[in-house]
């Protein structure tokens, strides 16, 4: 049984900075639609705020006509009730005139009947009033229900609407904190050569890939191949040579002339060539760049084209190789 290997260095992901660099590239290169995806969900949460306002507007109005309607239906049922302590007076007052009317001598029939009538009377008014009182005590119950409930929504709608507009007020913030894309390439920039120093460290082909067939170190493909499409875009077409091992580099330090493979500077070769080792060629993160075929030179569109927009690209410029484009300028 073979145990799984552990990945060595060669084939780990790139260094952390590497994908930091690639990171910082990334967003400010999107950073255009970064903000316009921001911008369009502040205008989302905007509208929403206005849904949410308006329905606490409805709910303090319902608000309103609830607690109008408990008051009445409070009024009501404190009528109600009077009238029944007034029905049990009147029928109390009935009883005590038919007790008298049979007490009465002479006794009179005539008497006693309308004090019976009476009785009757002001026991039907008391039925009557007793199932008034008790209706407008059910009103009174659902009305002090309905205002608690209306209290309760517009307390929710209150809340609803203080959270969409605290959610506007972080969306604004964090469009406002959204840093430049001129300032994400800068920083990209600033971590160049920690990027190639790490990377050399821990470098592996695996770690290659190739945009329009050129093979550069996948750190800097998305950025590399956001240069050559704007630029197409821009009429300018550029080609070129990426990545190279180092056994090519020493070929071309033996080709080109330089005196010593291992120790003449660059600038002694005949086209000037970094010592096998150092190139950033060899870790696929320099690119030496041509147009229609023909190596860049000072007066080149593509190389005037790169001087102007190559930076926000995170690629700079060898001074003494108009062709050699790379993320330290080494
Ligand atoms: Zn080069």
């Amino acid at each position: 049984m073979t145990a799984l290997a552990a990945p060595t260095p060669a084939q780990a992901a790139p260094p952390a900075v590497a994908q930091t660099w690639n990171t910082l590239m990334y967003r400010s290169l999107t950073r255009q639609q970064t903000a316009a995806t921001m911008q369009a969900t502040i205008a989302t949460q905007k509208a929403t705020v206005v849904t949410r306002t308006s329905e606490v507007t409805n709910a303090t109005n319902a608000g309103i006509l609830a607690e109008s309607a408990l008051t009445t239906a409070t009024s009501t049922d404190t009528t109600a009730k009077t009238r029944v302590t007034a029905a049990q007076t009147a029928l109390t007052t009935a009883k005590q005139n038919l007790t008298k009317a049979n007490k009465k001598k002479p006794r009179s029939t005539a008497a006693i009947t309308k004090a019976k009538n009476a009785v009757t009377a002001a026991t039907k008014t008391l039925t009557t009033r007793q199932a008034e009182a008790k209706q407008s005590g059910t009103a009174l119950t659902t009305a002090k229900t309905n205002a608690r409930t209306a209290t309760a929504t517009l307390a929710t709608a209150i809340a609803n609407r203080d959270a969409a507009a605290a959610a506007v007020t972080v969306s604004v913030q964090k469009l406002a904190l959204l840093p430049t894309a001129y300032s994400l390439a800068t920083q990209a920039t600033g971590l160049s050569r920690d990027v190639v120093t790490q990377t050399r460290a821990g470098f592996a082909v695996a770690d290659t890939v190739q945009v329009y067939g050129i093979t550069v170190h996948r750190s800097v493909a998305y950025a590399f191949k956001r240069m050559l499409d704007d630029a197409r875009a821009n009429g300018i077409v550029l080609s070129g040579g990426g990545f190279r091992t180092k056994e090519r580099q020493i070929e071309l330090r033996k080709s080109n002339g330089c005196p010593d493979v291992w120790s003449a500077p660059s600038s002694s070769c005949r086209v000037p060539t970094a010592i096998p080792g150092r190139s950033l060629h060899e870790l696929g993160m320099a690119i030496d760049i041509s147009q229609n075929g023909k190596t860049l030179t000072r007066t080149s569109t593509g190389y005037k084209w790169l001087v102007a927009h190559a930076k926000a690209y995170g690629f700079i410029n060898l001074p003494s190789e108009p062709w050699h484009w790379s993320i330290t300028g080494g």
